[in-house]
């Protein structure tokens, strides 16, 4: 909804405020930093200029990733812009994450990094990918795109991450039109974004007064964007957390009447965001089933399928990445391609 109060921070000079990243900016990445309770939050166009950010910043160019197939394209699409080659890990059952048993296989010589997606809102096992990336060398990075909210063992999802990457666009639980974060603890990182993504302005105002980089990528935030979430954060959150109380017991009445594959999110202590509420109905469930036994407890929905597919199986990865089109051989994503499905809740009070 427009909002005539726009704050673009004390000066009258917002204009210039947003370039140093003041102001609205800054009251946004304070809001997110703290919500994380980590160091540091900084603002980008959306989620994929961040994800190009952060791999120029580790200047990861030329070599070797690891992700799981199951996710959008924007995950990986920057990275291989960049040269990189990506090597795919299944994903794990109950949260179509990445399988953290099977990244010790993939790693090569080559790998620089980790990437994993917190799909459909489901934390990863971020823990698990720390310790993982500690042993081998490697970054850590994570497409925290549509989890914002969710949580693992009480920790934010993707909290152990080298840095993390939100989005503010349509659909996601803070929407701001367009937008993004990258959040980190690594203060070095944090810097060479800085130098990579934002405004000269901001370069010599937080790295110092000699620096200057006008040949990095213009990915700083539109002000409005920026005011647009401060002004609607509270709301977002207090929304997706009504929304997970109802989609939680959406998922436990399905699981106590043995229509559904295990969630496991109990046995975890794992409260996803629901960016899409999905589940993999039983072998010889109907999802006419599932919608029968929802509205005997009061509760429609329509059946859809999940936009999500197996990367490795778009016509446009194979037709701009053919070297990269290494047999991969994911069988659990491309059963869950077939078979996850999506419940869409329908509001009765509206
Ligand atoms: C939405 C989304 C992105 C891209 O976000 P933008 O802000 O639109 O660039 C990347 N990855 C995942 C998993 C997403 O859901």
């Amino acid at each position: 909804m427009p909002r005539n109060d726009l704050n673009f921070g004390a000066s009258t000079d917002w204009l210039g405020m947003q370039l140093t990243g003041k102001g609205c900016v800054e009251e946004l990445e304070n809001k997110i930093a703290s919500f994380y309770g980590m160091k540091h939050a900084l603002c980008v166009s959306n989620a994929t200029t961040g994800l190009l950010g952060i791999a120029l910043a580790v200047d990861l160019r030329n070599t070797e990733f690891i992700t799981s197939p199951y996710t959008y394209g924007g995950t990986v699409s920057s990275w291989l812009m960049l040269g990189n080659t990506v090597v795919f890990v299944d994903i794990e059952p109950a949260h179509a994450t990445i399988d953290t048993e099977q990244i010790g296989n993939a790693i090569t010589r080559n790998t620089r990094a980790i990437l994993a997606t917190d799909i459909l809102g489901n934390p990863s096992h971020s823990e698990e990918l720390r310790r993982i990336a500690d042993e081998y060398g490697l970054w850590y990075i994570a497409d925290a795109a549509q989890s914002l909210g969710a949580s693992r063992d009480g920790m934010p999802a993707s909290v152990y991450a080298d840095a993390l990457v939100i989005s503010f666009t349509a659909g996601k639980t803070l929407f701001a039109g367009e937008g993004g974060a990258i959040i980190t603890n690594n203060t070095a990182l944090y810097e060479r974004l800085i130098w990579t993504t934002q405004h000269p302005f901001r370069q010599q105002l937080e790295l110092g007064l000699n620096v200057c980089n006008e040949f990095g990528i213009n990915g700083r935030i539109h002000p409005f964007a920026a005011n647009y979430a401060n002004a609607n954060f509270d709301k977002a959150i207090s929304n997706l957390q009504r929304r997970q109380v109802e989609c939680t017991s959406v998922i436990e009445l399905l699981e106590s009447h043995d229509l559904i594959e295990k969630t496991r999110i109990h046995d975890e202590n794992i409260l996803p965001s629901f960016f899409r509420l999905t589940v993999v109905p039983k072998m010889g469930i109907d999802n006419s089933d599932v919608v029968s036994l929802l509205k005997f407890h009061g509760i429609d929905c329509v059946v859809s399928n999940v936009p999500v597919s197996v990367i490795y199986q778009h016509p446009a990865f194979s037709n701009q990445w053919k070297r990269q089109n290494r047999l991969a051989n994911c069988y659990e994503a491309e059963r869950q391609a077939k078979e996850r499905v999506c419940l869409n809740l329908i509001q009765s009070d509206m």
